[in-house]
């Protein structure tokens, strides 16, 4: 070892402290990453500047366009097959599909973009980007 090495500021506590999968899964549940239990989310989709229950910050967040993004991809992938197979297999009247499918696509959106804005903010915490690895309240 050099002198350089030794004199190095001890070392950010490892990412093992925040395991990925289980701050995903409560993400997904719009539950603090950390402790999973107070309520990550104030309203439809504000995320609350620190968690109610065990007082983790959480407004280190860059969610952005992530959730969105997400939720598009999920949907379209889901609902454009859906369409042409109901399409090929029923054939109902346009107003009737429009309907169903206009009204299953918001549905569905609207279902999805909370929990992935979950899942993204659960996300850049564990990996402690975005200002989630610096210290409590900067
Ligand atoms: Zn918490």
């Amino acid at each position: 070892m050099t002198a350089a090495t030794l004199s190095q500021p001890a070392a950010p506590e490892s990412e093992d402290d925040r395991p990925l999968r289980p701050a995903m899964l409560r993400g997904l549940r719009r539950r603090c990453p950390s402790c999973g239990e107070g309520a990550m989310l104030r309203g439809f989709l504000k995320v609350r500047d620190s968690c109610p229950a065990c007082g983790e910050s959480l407004h280190h967040h860059r969610a952005d366009d992530g959730p969105a993004y997400l939720t598009i991809l999920i949907v379209g992938h889901l609902m454009a097959p859906a369409i042409l197979w109901a399409f090929v297999e029923f054939r109902p009247d346009p107003l009737t599909l429009a309907t169903i499918f206009s009204a299953g696509t918001v549905g569905l959106s609207l279902y999805l973009l909370p929990r992935l804005k979950g899942l993204i903010v659960a996300v850049q915490w564990s990996r402690r980007m975005h200002g989630f690895g610096t210290a409590e309240g900067e």
